[in-house]
């Protein structure tokens, strides 16, 4: 048993048996690795002359948790985790967990197995499963609130956060926080404990404090959890397991109990969305024909030009990774109402109790200020955030290509300028990518990382690091109009002032997509990122010639961004808005019917919300087909990332590209065709993709 390729080494030392789980990187509990254990403690079990036994992980961690791949099977294969725990949990000598670096899931549920729980003070502990739209679902929903309580288990097994081993050893999860050398001091323990055999706590056997307040606690995070994550299943299958564990049931019924609602779990759509969104989020980072030994450029010192919304929100990402930061403006009165509002978020931090004081004094002083690009001529990478305008930005560019120092990296900001056009006027379009941060940049996860005809895989490589270091998610997108997210807003929004001329009320279209379960439905995300700069992007547009021809495309917008109803910021758009809550306006439906009107649009009495769905969200999901086959996403996991890290598409739907899987891609392919036939279609708006009609073909 102790050779290298299994992935458990088992070893006496003192009279202790040490079961070193060793499958790197995070030593899953695989079937392989379950079965390991389980050979490993019937061993221990069977030695008269073990006193103990010590449980503890090889390298960086004690156990990441369960094989997530193994959950697409349906089923686990025996032996499962509780028969491993049911084993540790019955041996007559003290079995104790040594954790160091992470025990999380199912790592969790074999220490809860254990008798007693020891942690080096760095480690830290947690059940995420419910992150994956599953429960713990080996005991740990049973044994947690024997050992801490229905309070204290409800909030660490619901929230799927992970928590200092100080914190749980005052919740009475962790025994002994031990300095030093962790499996010295491990074994240690075990003999002492062997020696005081009195002290062992059976979780399992422990009853579950359970008092007048219990029900009310269990109804209240019902309640919580219905609104924090409408129509999620698994937070609420948590409550029902460890209402059932605080019912006084026995150990193997609450067990029982557990796993068949994880097995539901598992075996649902929400988990299976879930767990497709953590693979491709994973494998978003991977730059597909990079060579794997390249190396990232050091970056050390940021440049931000241009001190607005975006440039002050994209310094502070930097700032909170504790890298200095020169951020320029070509006038002084920006260039301090851009630190003033960093300093302003700061300050709001501070007062939520987010950040300490130090720590925003600390951040603020990484922050330097100029007017002159002389000071950014030192910076490793200058990301520029001036205004939206091609000649503005090009003429920036050219002066980073000829300030900058050899090596550093520029980027652009651009949400819809060719980022090609700008990497050649640096002259250097080798070290020139874009970063597309959203609004608010110090706040929202995802960022488009926009490779050039031209980028350098290093550069690329060395700024999808960099993502990593401040704390984004990164997805590449290609040289395209509005890169992978905003290039497939643009279909859904056509269609929603369609909608609106056709009888559709702003609050019906929300409604519907929010229920579908989008953050924020598209009327009020408009009135939030404003309808002039919406209206202001389609006339350049059409300046340019790149609209379609259709007289009547986002005529909404247009109108309510000519008379001036900017949305949220002026208090009027698609609603009125009392502070910040939307209110229904008659005026904007007598736009719509002018504009119905006057473009021979036929209004409806009444349209049904199935119709709303697929007229909003079929585009987006076809569009996303050609961005796949041109090959401006690498991959379809990188445009759900995309869409559900940055446009609040529903976690629990997986994104968009995965939803169209599930719906099945005839199904989108047939009623695409529909609603080309209502209007005979002359602008190809419902043109399908090519991919996806081929792909429908081979599902007939
Ligand atoms: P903004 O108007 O708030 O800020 C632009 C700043 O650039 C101003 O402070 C201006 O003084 C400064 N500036 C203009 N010309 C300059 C020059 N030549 N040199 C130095 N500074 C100069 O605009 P914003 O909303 O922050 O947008 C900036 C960029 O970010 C744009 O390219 C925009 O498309 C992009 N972007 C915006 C959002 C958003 O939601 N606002 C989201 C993603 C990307």
């Amino acid at each position: 048993m102790s050779e290298k390729s299994t992935p458990v080494h088992y070893s006496v030392r003192d009279g202790v048996a040490v079961i070193m789980l060793d499958a790197p990187p995070v030593n899953s509990l695989s079937q392989g690795m379950r079965a390991a254990i389980l050979d490993a403690v019937t061993l221990a079990g069977s030695d008269a002359a073990i006193r103990g036994v010590v449980l503890v992980g090889a390298e960086r961690m004690f156990c990441g948790g369960a094989e997530i791949k193994e959950f697409s099977d349906g089923k686990v294969a025996p032996p499962d985790l509780n028969d491993v725990c049911a084993v540790l949990e019955g041996l007559n000598k003290p079995v104790v967990a040594a954790i160091h670096g992470h025990a999380l899931g199912g790592g969790m549920e074999l220490t809860l197995g254990c008798h007693y729980r020891v942690a080096a003070p760095s480690a830290k502990v947690g059940f995420p499963e419910v992150l994956l739209g599953v429960l713990p679902g080996a005991g740990g929903t049973q044994r947690l609130p024997r050992l801490i309580g229905v309070a204290r288990a409800l909030d660490m097994i619901l929230t799927g956060t992970v928590i200092s081993v100080s914190r749980a050893k005052a919740d009475g999860l962790i025994d002994a926080v031990l300095d030093g050398d962790l499996l010295e001091r491990a074994i240690e323990f075990t003999v002492n404990a062997a020696e005081n055999p009195q002290n062992m706590r059976v979780a399992g056997a422990l009853p579950v404090a359970a008092d007048k307040t219990t029900a009310a606690q269990l109804h209240e995070a019902r309640i919580e959890w219905q609104k924090k994550a409408p129509g999620a299943k698994a937070p609420q299958a948590i409550v029902d397991c460890i209402e059932y564990a605080a019912s006084g049931a026995s150990l193997a019924d609450g067990l029982a109990f557990e796993r068949r609602k994880f097995l539901d779990l598992m075996n649902g759509d929400q988990s299976e969305a879930l767990r497709h969104l953590f693979f491709a989020e994973k494998a978003a980072v991977k730059i597909p024909g990079l060579d794997a030994d390249l190396k990232a450029r050091p970056i050390a010192k940021i440049g931000v030009i241009g001190a607005g919304t975006m440039g002050g929100g994209i310094a502070m990402n930097f700032l909170n990774a504790g890298l200095p930061v020169v951020l320029l403006d070509i006038k002084q009165e920006w260039l301090d109402a851009g630190i003033a509002k960093i300093s302003q978020n700061y300050a709001a931090s501070v007062q939520k109790g987010r950040v300490t004081q130090a720590e925003m004094d600390a951040r603020m002083g990484l922050l330097a200020s100029s007017l002159s690009y002389d000071d950014v001529a030192n910076c490793d990478l200058v990301i520029e955030a001036v205004f939206e305008t091609m000649d503005i930005k090009k003429e920036v560019c050219v002066r980073l290509g000829k300030i900058c120092k050899p090596g550093a990296i520029i980027a652009t900001n651009t949400s819809t300028l060719n980022v090609d056009i700008l990497a050649n006027a640096s002259g250097r379009p080798a070290d020139f990518l874009g970063m597309h941060f959203f609004s608010p940049a110090q706040i929202m996860r995802l960022l488009e990382v926009v490779r050039g005809a031209e980028t350098a895989p290093d550069v690329l490589h060395t700024v999808m690091g960099l993502a990593r270091r401040i704390g984004k998610i990164a997805v590449v997108s290609g040289v395209c109009y509005g890169f992978i997210g905003n290039r497939m807003l643009e279909g859904y929004l056509r269609e929603m002032d369609f909608l609106l001329m056709e009888g559709a009320s702003p609050a019906q279209i929300d409604s519907v997509l929010e229920s579908f379960g989008m953050a924020m439905g598209p009327c009020r995300m408009t009135d939030m990122a404003g309808v002039d700069v919406n209206a202001r992007v389609l006339d350049e547009r059409e300046r340019e010639g790149h609209l379609p021809g259709h007289p009547a495309y986002r005529a909404v917008v247009r109108k309510l961004g000519e008379l001036g109803r900017n949305g949220q910021k002026n208090g009027v758009g698609y609603y009125r808005y009392d502070g910040r809550t939307p209110i229904h306006d008659d005026e904007v439906e007598r736009i719509c019917i002018d504009l119905a009107t006057r473009h021979n649009i036929t209004r409806r009495t009444a349209i049904p919300d199935e119709e709303i769905r697929a007229r909003l969200l079929y585009p987006l999901i076809n569009e996303g087909y050609r961005i796949l086959e041109e090959g401006i996403a690498y991959r379809s996991g990188d445009i759900d990332v995309v869409w559900t890290a940055g446009y609040g598409f529903p976690r629990l739907a997986g994104g968009p590209m995965h939803l169209a899987q599930k719906i099945g891609e005839r199904r989108i392919r047939d009623r695409i065709a529909e609603f080309a036939s209502v209007t005979g279609d002359p602008h190809g708006f419902w043109d399908p993709a090519p991919l996806l009609t081929r792909n429908a073909a081979e599902q007939a």
